[in-house]
């Protein structure tokens, strides 16, 4: 069944995925021609955002996800666009439509029933997930922080095993009981996870779990490569490979994972990491779509490949922004990477381009400006790299003036989803809950 716009002589531009590229699209295109002009219609396989670099800090406690979450149809209801619940299955470029598989909800009910949406414009924005490498053992044992769930899911599972642990040492004040964390991938999201892990044990304490303290977790960082955080300048890596010993983590290079059980993991030596809770975290590939994409031309790892311009070479109506597209730019031997930073370049750039299509105006080419690489080492400390002219090239920053700026990422994208004033507000609010919430969420 095909579902047309109230009025079908307006455009109809579809974007699948409300994430850090995809609900800013739809925001400034809401704004700009919601509800008068054209159609503006978001999908997602949720029914509330979380931006998704925040969910490491969802997975420990430290963020309490209802408090940071926007829900899409109230969004969509202030933004001028339109949002439809559904995961997208597949597509039909002939007949230009987008294919949603029905949804059911946990008992197997169907909520909604497999359906079509017409498109003018399509812009495809349904990110990235993790990449196991189809190492043995990995999608059985290992939590992937792909989404809101998945975090939950291993908080919940975080908070029974201290849990577990705390009881332990109650009944047994000598036990060498601890909580044993692996957690495979030495990029920003583990090396991010490791610390925060002992911000949320460092708190647990003054939450009735008085014989729990960070000496009772083991956190092992492991990275098939010869140094964490590649992205990094060296000088930086080692700073932040200090700090999360300092904390105690043991941070293991060269040692690639090649399978995982549900004891823990077994190294490429054959030596053994037992764990209580394991997460991968060793790279992403594109999301996979049901149905497949009707031919559009994708790359090896099942990005849709773009030109310049952000439009699919296969087919003009057809964009992809975000970590599901791969764009490498003229001049570039590498593609843009799967950022955040990139992700809202992406968005603003399509924006830029389907304002000139509804204009007759030629398209610009998308222009990545790499502003840097920050890594949160939680409230201990963050490390990263500065670039542009500001700074005249590129600049090494650590400690209050890289966390700020590492803060400011995320400042900008409440900003754009919300306006300046809620955006603000929403911000200074977020200051406060820092003040009078519980340091941990708990439940
Ligand atoms: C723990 C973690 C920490 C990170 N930290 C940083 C950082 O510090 N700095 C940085 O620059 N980047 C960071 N990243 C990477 C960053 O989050 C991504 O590059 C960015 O979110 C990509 O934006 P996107 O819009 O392409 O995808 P996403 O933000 O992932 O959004 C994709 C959206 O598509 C929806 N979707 C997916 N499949 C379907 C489907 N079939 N049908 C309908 N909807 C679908 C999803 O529900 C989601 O809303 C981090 C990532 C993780 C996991």
């Amino acid at each position: 069944m095909s579902r047309p716009s109230p009025q079908s002589n307006k455009i109809q531009i579809v974007i699948v995925g409300g994430g850090a590229a995809g609900l800013e699209l739809a925001t400034r295109l809401g704004k700009r021609y919601g509800r008068k002009r054209h159609d503006i219609i978001l999908v997602d396989r949720n029914r509330t955002h979380i931006w998704k670099p925040l969910l490491h800090e969802v997975a420990t406690g430290s963020l309490d996800a209802n408090m940071d979450e926007v829900g899409y149809r109230s969004h969509c209801h202030r933004w001028g666009y339109r949002y439809f619940y559904g995961v997208l299955a597949g597509i039909d470029r002939a007949g230009r439509q987008v294919h949603l598989a029905p949804v059911q909800d946990d008992t197997g009910r169907e909520v909604i029933a497999a359906h079509s949406i017409r498109y003018d414009y399509l812009v495809l924005a349904y990110g990235s997930v993790t990449n196991d490498f189809e190492t043995p053992g990995v999608a059985e044992n290992c939590t992937f922080l792909d989404s809101r769930a998945q975090a939950d899911r291993f908080r919940d599972r975080l908070l029974d095993q201290c849990l577990r642990v705390s009881r332990t040492m109650t009944a047994d004040p000598v036990s060498d009981a601890h909580v044993r964390v692996a957690i495979v991938g030495g990029g920003a999201t583990g090396v991010e996870l490791s610390a925060e892990l002992f911000n949320a044990a460092a708190a647990l304490g003054y939450y009735g779990l008085e014989v729990f303290d960070r000496s009772r977790l083991e956190v092992t960082l492991i990275e098939a490569g010869p140094r964490i955080l590649p992205a990094l300048p060296e000088r930086l890596a080692e700073a932040a490979r200090r700090e999360l010993e300092v904390l105690g983590v043991r941070v293991l290079t060269n040692t690639p994972v090649t399978a995982s059980d549900a004891e823990g993991m077994t190294t490429g030596s054959g030596a053994r990491i037992d764990a209580d809770l394991q997460v991968w975290a060793a790279g992403v590939k594109a999301a996979p779509v049901a149905g497949g994409l009707n031919g559009l031309e994708m790359s090896r790892s099942g990005q849709i490949v773009v030109d310049p311009t952000l439009q699919s070479p296969t087919d003009a109506r057809i964009f992809a922004i975000g970590d599901c597209a791969l764009c490498v730019l003229p001049g570039r031997d590498r593609p843009v990477p799967p950022r955040a930073q990139a992700a809202h370049q992406m968005a603003t750039a399509v924006f830029g381009n389907l304002n000139r299509l509804m204009d007759g105006q030629p398209l610009r080419p998308f222009v990545y400006k790499d502003h840097g690489s920050l890594v949160s080492l939680s409230r201990f400390s963050t490390v990263g790299t500065l670039m542009g002219n500001l700074v005249g090239g590129k600049l090494a920053i650590e400690g209050r003036l890289a966390r700020i700026v590492y803060l400011s990422l995320y400042r900008m994208h409440l900003i754009t989803i919300h306006g300046w004033l809620k955006g603000v507000a929403l911000i200074v609010v977020g200051h406060v809950n820092k003040i009078v919430r519980p340091k941990l969420k708990l439940h």
